[in-house]
């Protein structure tokens, strides 16, 4: 009989972690507070589940970077490929690098999981939540909401992080980290959509472009990102403005003045697009600005940009050179101010979490405390949107897991 190992949160990391464990070996039990396992898996990538990138790498990281290169390095695109093919489950790559299941479905990816973790014979608890956990002279005593107890050689931490409390998120997977003797930074929304209060960006609200965008935090660049962006009725979202959301929250909570920068022409350098514009109005001999920018910008996009000009530039002549660099500037550095951002419950990861430095990269185990594994959103690492968060949620579980289960592993302690 293996180790009794138990896994806190059925989550993405806490389905591999389990998963993993048992078909080493490991007697397993997953204790989920929900009333169902892998809510964000199923809600993940629109209900199709982004569950990795052939473009993995460390720079589509933040927090502890060194730390999820070692994982990265050990669980990378190719093993967790072959660990879903090892399921039964196809993929299929986009032409942006972003995985999928072949069906185009989330649920494909949790039935697999799921399935493969019912026939190893886990003990799967949903509805428990877990309230406590104390370590003794040997093994562990995890309490749970109502008065259970259950006793444990081995635990693994997988609560996840704070984001969609409606999905399972909250801060109490922290709770127990600290309570346990690891460090935990304060958890800050990371993908979630930017408030801005500037009229015209409320007046493009269901409008979506192609743009590079930066965050700049009183006066300096903060973040950068390019993609989609799409401008709401409070304000942004999209890719563009969810991958810089992260430094975003970080600096207006330092208290800083946050400004975006919007360029609408990413695919062109100032000098390119100054000669471009130069070109047309040569060559189209428009009567007005907004005829210049007429088959170049969305209509809707181009008249919300020209009236925030209309100080600068004469809107109802034939642009001058002049004005024509001018456009050529307003279109390649907009500015916005971003005032806040939209709640927990909108953000689709947790920046902060418990210090990676404390937990061993190779096996997720806690340095100070053997026998306690930690994996997932908990640990202070999250990803770019594009299936970078999910694809660690898998890549820890699954170190975790498989160090969980194995015999030598000292379960007790000094
Ligand atoms: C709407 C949405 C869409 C997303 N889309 C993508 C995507 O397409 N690609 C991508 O890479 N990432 C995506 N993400 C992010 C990704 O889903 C998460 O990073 C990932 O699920 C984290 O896995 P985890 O196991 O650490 O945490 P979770 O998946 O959140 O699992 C943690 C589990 O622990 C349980 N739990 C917490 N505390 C306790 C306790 N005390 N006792 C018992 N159980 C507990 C929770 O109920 C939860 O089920 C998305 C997130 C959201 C919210």
């Amino acid at each position: 009989m293996g180790p009794r190992v138990l896994v806190i949160g059925g989550g993405a990391s806490g389905l591999v972690a389990a998963l993993t464990a048992a078909r080493a070996g490991a007697a397993v039990t997953l204790l989920e507070r929900g009333p169902g396992l892998g809510r964000k898996v199923l809600a993940s990538g629109g209900g199709r589940c982004n569950l990795g990138n052939a473009g993995l790498e460390v720079g589509r990281y933040h927090g502890d970077r060194q730390f999820a290169r070692r994982v990265l390095g050990r669980f990378g695109l190719a093993e967790s490929l072959r660990f879903f093919e090892g399921l039964g489950l196809m993929t299929v790559q986009e032409h942006d690098g972003r995985v999928f299941p072949r069906t185009g479905q989330s649920r494909s990816v949790l039935a697999v999981l799921e399935s493969s973790l019912n026939k190893t014979g886990a003990d799967v608890r949903k509805g428990c939540e877990v309230t406590g956990v104390r370590a003794r002279d040997r093994g562990f005593v995890v309490e749970a909401a109502g008065g259970g107890a259950f006793e444990a050689d081995r635990v693994v931490l997988a609560c996840g992080g704070a984001s969609h409390p409606q999905l399972g998120g909250g801060e109490l997977g922290y709770r127990l980290a600290e309570s346990l003797g690891l460090t935990v930074s304060v958890p800050s929304p990371s993908l979630v959509p930017l408030v801005s209060k500037d009229p015209w960006v409320r007046k493009l609200a269901g409008v979506r472009v192609d743009a590079a965008l930066s965050a700049h935090a009183s006066g300096r660049q903060v973040a950068a990102s390019r993609g989609e962006l799409l401008f709401t009725a409070y304000g942004v979202s999209g890719p563009a403005a969810l991958d810089l959301s992260r430094e975003v929250c970080l600096a207006l909570r330092g208290g800083a003045e946050v400004e975006c920068r919007l360029n609408l022409f990413p695919e062109s350098a100032r000098p390119e697009l100054e000669r471009l514009l130069l070109e047309r109005a040569r060559t189209l001999k428009p009567l007005s600005p907004a005829a210049l920018l007429r088959g170049a910008l969305p209509d809707a996009v181009a008249e919300v940009f020209l009236g925030t000009l209309v100080k600068e530039i004469p809107l109802h002549e034939s642009p001058t050179e002049e004005a024509v660099l001018t456009l050529a500037r307003g279109l390649s550095r907009w500015r916005f101010s971003v005032c806040g951002h939209r709640p927990w419950e909108e953000a689709m990861a947790s920046a902060g979490g418990v210090r990676p430095a404390e937990v061993s990269s190779e096996t997720m185990e806690a340095r100070a405390l053997k026998g306690l594994f930690v994996a997932g959103e908990l640990l202070d690492v999250d990803g770019d949107s594009g299936g970078f968060n999910l694809h660690f949620a898998w890549a820890t579980g699954f170190l975790a897991g498989n160090s969980a289960a194995e015999r030598q592993n000292a379960i007790l302690r000094p």
